[in-house]
Formats: C-alpha cells, structure tokens, sequence
C-alpha cells in the first residue's frame, strides 16, 4: 500500500472540513495527506477552521504553495498572479484563480506519484467534483453511494466489459436474490437503458458486491485504486448529506465556519420592518466572483474593510461582476437587494427541503461555482 498516496484538500468550506473529521474517525488506519492551498485573500474564519482542524487531526494541514514566496516580488499569490495577469480579474468564464493558486500547486505537489484524492461531494448533491487529467491521480467521493468518479464507471459498465463484469459478478454471488442483478449486467447501455440506469439498479441492489467488482476490475488498469491490496471504503455504505455534515462538524467541537451563521438584517417592505438573515454560502476567496449580490452585502456589512479592499481591485474597467462595487454599496440599492433576499426567502421557505431556510440558500448556491474553492 505504501507506494500509493492518500490526499485530503481542505478547502476551508464544510464539506471538505466534514470529510476531513470524517475519514480520520471511520478510517484512522489511512494515512492521509490533509492539505490546502491558500490564495492570500480567504476569510479569516477559514484559518480558524484550519486551527481547529489541525487541534482535530492531530496532525498539520500541509500548505501546498503556489508561488515561491521567497524570491517572489510580490508575496501574495493572488496579487502576483493578478500583476502577470496585467490587472484582469478573474471571472467565471477566465478562471485563472483556480488554475493558478489551486489545481497546479495540487498537481505539481503530486507528480507522477499514484494518488487517491478523497473529495467531499455529498450525497444530496448533483454534481462531480474536481477530476484531475493526470491519470495518476484518481478521485473518490465517500459521502456518495456511488464513491467512484465518472470517468471509471464509464470504462467500468461500458459494453465491452458485459462479459468480465459478469464473471467478476459471478464470482461473488451466493444467493438467488443477488443472482438478479446479472439480467442487468448483460443487458448493454443504450438510449433505452442508460449507463445511470444501470449504474443505479446495480449500487440498488448491493453497493458492496458493486464497489468489490469495481475494485476487482480496477486492479486489471492503472488506476491507483488498483495497486493496492485492499481498500476499506469498497464496504462504505453510508450516504452524507448537509444535515450530517453540520452534525459531523458540531459533534466534533470544529464547529461550521463561522461564515455560515445566519446574521440579521432588518429591510422596510410596504412599510412595514422586516427582519431577513444573511450569511456567506461559500469558503473562498472574499471578493469571489461567485458570491451572490446578498453575500456582496453580507461582506459589506459584516467585513466592511474586505469589501472596500475588493472594490480597490476594480479599476481601469475590470469589475468583479457586471454591477460596479461602487454602485453595489449605495444605500439604495443594498436596500434592494435586501429586499429581493427576503421576498425570495420567505417564498422559499414555503417549499423548504431542510426546514431551515438558510440552509436551502446554501443547496441552492452550491449549484454555481467552483467545486475546488468551495467543497
Ligand atoms: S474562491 Fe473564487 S476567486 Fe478565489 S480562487 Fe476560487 S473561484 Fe477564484
């Protein structure tokens, strides 16, 4: 086992900081490598999420640099890659910021060392993490059913593998009711009968006897999986959804960074007052260009010299969104979008799907953005 390395990248949301509790209390046998990349500009309260987590793990967050401070002319990494970048903000459609102070420190602390990166997607959400190009590097997913990346069920039920899947299958079953699935593994994906219907009548039926044929076929590639003898998450049935993460992190005294607490507002609707609650849905860098116009206010008010550092990044027509900061903090318009906030919350939480309303903006939310900064 010991040629394959076992990764952990902290990325100062609760997800990853969940995972991180996680696997040191199911899996304290792995010997994982935690990890983050700093771009000089996240909230404060992710470096103490950081302590706390370094006081948890009982060992230190390794800091994956992306530039060499030492010799660098500017020290920040955001700063000098924004001053190489002659004064271009970021945006979602030139993403220089995770590229240059996420994914490449990540890869180049790797190289070619055969690598399982363990990433906090949870089981309520729909999308797939971060999946390196390098094909020593393979992602797993312990808070899914489905732990596997997509690239591997693909190779894994294409239809070329019918016949090995099936002996592979075979092997393990010992029961009639198992003997069920093998009618699902000879029939070939087409539009009738799509891989994620199969994917899913196969993890249905029996998610350990799925993960072990996995397993077994991975041995036969290169994946990194594959080189090792055993891997205790293919008997991971547990399913971690954003209630059991805030519970992960509350029982473990790390606690939910602080920027997710809800925090009163009052806005005047109709004349009437009304008082709403904000908070921050992501980790990340604070002037991210994700951040909903609700977050902009957040960060207005409750760090108001963060807001006002962000604002002096826009200048000679580079603005972080299509509204001007300058614009964004008059008066007026923080009413309005005060106002929008509430009217969309409170029709939200007519049709809640956790209860707590704040807790819905954050599932909403998670849908845009960058899964490497904010997991
Ligand atoms: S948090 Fe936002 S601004 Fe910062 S690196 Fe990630 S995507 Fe870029």
């Amino acid at each position: 086992m010991g040629e394959v390395k076992h990764v952990l990248g902290i990325s100062g949301g609760k997800d990853s900081a969940a995972l991180a509790v996680y696997m040191r209390t199911k899996y304290p046998n792995l010997d994982i490598d935690y990890y983050t990349c700093d771009t000089g500009k996240e909230l404060k309260e992710t470096y103490q999420l950081i302590n706390k987590l370094n006081s948890f793990l009982g060992k230190k967050i390794r800091l994956y640099k992306s530039i060499d401070d030492l010799n660098s002319p500017i020290k920040n990494p955001f700063d000098l890659f924004l001053d190489s970048y002659k004064g271009y903000l970021p945006s979602p459609l030139a993403r220089w910021c995770t590229k240059k102070m996420k994914l490449d420190p990540f890869e180049n602390e790797i190289g070619n060392t055969p690598t399982i990166s363990y990433v906090g997607i949870r089981g309520d959400e729909n999308r797939e993490g971060y999946i390196s190009k390098k094909e020593n590097i393979q992602s797993i997913f312990p808070f899914r059913k489905n732990i596997w990346s997509v690239d591997v069920i693909k190779k894994v039920l294409s239809n070329n593998n019918i016949a090995i899947l099936k002996e592979y299958y075979s092997n393990y079953i010992h029961t009639e009711e198992q003997e069920k699935v093998l009618q699902y593994i000879e029939q070939p994906i087409s539009p009738k009968f799509t891989q994620t219907q199969k994917l899913n009548i196969l993890l249905n039926s029996d998610v350990k006897l799925f993960n072990k044929v996995i397993f077994e076929y991975l041995k036969t590639t290169e994946y990194p999986i594959g080189k090792l003898d055993n891997f205790p998450l293919i008997d991971n049935e547990d399913i971690i959804v954003l209630a059991d993460v805030f519970k992960i992190l509350e029982d473990s005294d790390v606690g939910i960074p602080a920027y997710y607490n809800p925090v009163e507002y009052t806005v005047e609707i109709d004349g009437e007052t009304k008082t709403g609650t904000y908070s921050r849905s992501r980790s990340g860098c604070y002037f991210c260009f994700y951040q909903q116009k609700i977050e902009w206010v957040w960060l207005l008010e409750q760090h108001p010299e963060l807001f006002h550092k962000a604002k002096e990044y826009e200048k000679e027509g580079y603005k972080w969104m299509e509204e001007s900061l300058d614009d964004l903090m008059k008066p007026e318009r923080v009413r309005t979008i005060k106002k929008d906030h509430y009217i969309k919350m409170s029709r939200q939480k007519s049709r809640s799907r956790t209860g707590l309303s704040w807790q819905d903006e954050i599932l909403e939310a998670e849908g845009q953005g960058c899964a490497s900064c904010f997991i």
